[in-house]
């Protein structure tokens, strides 16, 4: 089954395969909570303690059918993660790793929000519950933490590398291990800004 992903004004839009494994996890960092702010929509992105609902698959299952010129990205430092969106309405997209054969991407929900399917039932609920001591109240890590999710992330990772799903991502070139388009890394200042609006 396939579920739509489209950024808020329409322009980008695509689908996501919704065949596990997957998995959902609301990720409180300080990280996830800057990009938010750098976008502007804190308020739509963050949930009320400061978290982002993401859906974590391999960026295989993610397919973009128009708009791509729409598509830009950050990263937050140097070494940062490469954090997708659509510049044409600052719809945030999701996270993948500098190096495409790390197969994997975090959906950030905004961009898949379009009706019919909703997020429980296209990827199943909330499984984990990443960097809760950055929490803006306290939140229930659950027994194992983020324990059981990294290893089903590791898992799927490893999986793409075997099988070379890897090669298949709309956000790298594969022949250069470029990403599509360039990531603008934030100044030190520009970096310092965001952070102060998360607090
Ligand atoms: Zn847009
Ligand atoms: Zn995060």
């Amino acid at each position: 089954m396939n579920h739509p992903l489209q950024c808020r004004c329409g322009t980008l839009k695509g689908y996501v395969d919704t065949a596990r494994p997957v998995n959902r996890a609301v990720c409180y960092c300080k990280d996830c909570q800057a990009f938010a702010h750098f976008l502007g929509r804190p308020s739509e992105i963050l949930d009320s303690y400061g978290g982002t609902d993401v859906i974590q698959t391999v960026p295989a299952k993610v397919t973009f059918t128009q708009g791509r010129e729409a598509l830009a990205c950050i990263r937050l430092s140097e070494k940062g993660l490469v954090r997708w969106y659509a510049k044409c309405c600052n719809t945030p997209i999701g996270n993948t790793a500098a190096d495409f054969r790390l197969s994997f991407i975090g959906l950030i929900h905004n961009c898949l929000e379009a009706p019919p399917a909703s997020l429980d039932e296209s990827f199943g609920p909330v499984r984990m519950w990443s960097f809760t001591k950055n929490a803006k109240t306290k939140v229930n890590a659950g027994p194992f933490g983020m324990v059981p999710g990294i290893f089903k992330i590791l898992a799927m990772v490893l999986r793409a590398r075997l099988n070379g799903a890897y090669k298949r991502t709309p956000f790298f070139l594969i022949d250069t291990g470029a990403p599509v388009v360039i990531p603008k890394v934030l100044t030190r200042s520009e970096r310092e800004s965001v952070y102060k609006d998360v607090g």
